[in-house]
């Protein structure tokens, strides 16, 4: 290799060796329960495919109409051609479920909190508060802006307080952005005292709910209605890729913050519009919330049953207030080992290593799944018991 690239594969020759190269495999049919990975089926425990939406046939067939009348691709930015009937219909429908004036879509959670960091908070005189365990698009989207980046104690509400009090001087806008829940712990924002500090200090206060839509509040409506904090919260922000098993961001508050994002937002003015495929799936998806809360409390259900049993065998699982389930290893190499030693067992879960959880903290997420039967979680909690003794994590 050319010398200036040969970086690269010290780089990941380093990684190799430090047990944080990921394994990367490939599912050969549809994302669900099982999946089929080098022709064998495994118990998927790692997709955030909450609600099993991902293959529902609901939502297949919705794709395969709105492709026979609007074609697949956008063909422009929205603010160019790329708005048609469906994103309307979609913004309409998600407004409609999240209780919120109005909704933007975007292209991905990544993109929504690319579209609302940078452009509400936009200047050097402007200052953000963000949670030391945000998630890593947040992060991203703070450095793009020129605020600055005021970091509090990962949901330590006296240190945000003693944060907001040292950067009391006036001066531009103040925006606080937080996980809804937490992703690699499944422990959930306190947003009603979040919100009491911001209204105090005069903060705009913005959550990106990606683990939270679909999973918290009356039938999945999210954090904000988990609290009964509907008009509190500046900035609801979304995600289409996780329980309502599509891709797409969104943004969800007044008429006139959705109008500035839609006039201001780089990812809504520089990347074109999602596809049609994704706006009927969505479509689809939240038709298929508004109409029953079966599915979310089936996730539920199977997200306590396993936490339960998993910690009854003696596993860490961690403070998770949600489905997600960490069971916390602690280091990378152990952590990989265990995952490739439960694949071997038919159990697919990947090891989370640095830098997406704190050095030290290396564990395995289980994921589960609205379409999880009792008898794959029981089978779940037998492999992991098998490999945890083996191990001597657990007696
Ligand atoms: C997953 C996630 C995202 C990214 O969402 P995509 O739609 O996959 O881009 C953003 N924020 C948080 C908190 C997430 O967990």
């Amino acid at each position: 290799m050319a010398v200036p690239m040969k970086f690269l594969a010290e780089e990941l020759e380093t990684m190799k060796q430090s047990g944080l190269y990921g394994t990367i495999r490939t599912l050969e049919g549809p994302q669900g329960a099982w999946v089929v990975i080098g022709g064998k089926k495994y118990l998927n425990l790692c997709s955030n495919n909450y609600l099993g939406l991902c293959n529902d046939p609901r939502v297949v067939s919705k794709v395969k109409d709105y492709v026979d009348r609007y074609g697949v691709g956008p063909g422009a930015v929205r603010t160019i051609a790329g708005t048609m009937t469906p994103h309307i219909e979609l913004e309409k429908k998600l407004a409609a479920f999240k209780g919120a004036e109005a909704a933007i879509v975007l292209q991905s959670g990544f993109c929504a909190n690319l579209a609302v960091i940078p452009t509400l908070a936009s200047s050097a005189d402007d200052l953000i508060f963000s949670d030391s365990l945000n998630h890593a698009s947040i992060i991203d989207a703070c450095r793009l802006s020129k605020a600055k980046v005021v970091r509090y104690e990962h949901s330590d509400m006296a240190d945000l307080e003693k944060k907001l009090q040292e950067n009391e001087a006036p001066g531009g806008k103040k925006l606080l952005i937080t996980d809804g829940v937490f992703s690699m712990d499944g422990d959930v924002a306190k947003l009603p005292a979040i919100v009491r500090l911001c209204e105090r200090h005069n903060v705009i206060v913005a959550v990106d709910d990606a683990h939270g839509e679909g999973v918290l509040g009356k039938g999945g409506r999210g954090i904000v209605d988990h609290f009964d904090l509907h008009g509190k919260v500046d900035v609801e922000i979304g995600t289409m890729s996780k329980a309502f098993g599509v891709m797409g961001g969104m943004v969800a508050g007044s008429a006139i913050l959705v109008d500035y994002l839609r006039q201001k937002a780089r990812t809504n003015l520089f990347s074109s519009a999602l596809t049609i495929p994704d706006v009927a799936a969505n479509l689809a998806a939240v038709e298929i919330l508004q109409e029953s809360d079966d599915l979310v409390n089936r996730l539920w259900h199977n997200g306590d049953t396993l936490k339960r049993d998993l910690k009854a065998a003696g596993f860490d699982t961690g403070n998770s207030e949600t489905p997600i389930t960490p069971v916390i290893i602690g280091e990378a190499q152990a952590a990989k080992d265990f995952s490739a030693k439960l694949f071997e067992r038919g159990v697919f879960a990947t090891a989370i290593v640095f830098p997406t959880v704190p050095r030290g903290t290396a564990r395995i997420r289980a994921m589960v799944s609205a379409a999880h039967k009792d008898s794959d979680l029981q089978f779940a909690v037998e492999q992991f018991v098998a490999v945890g003794r083996e191990m001597g994590i657990i007696r």
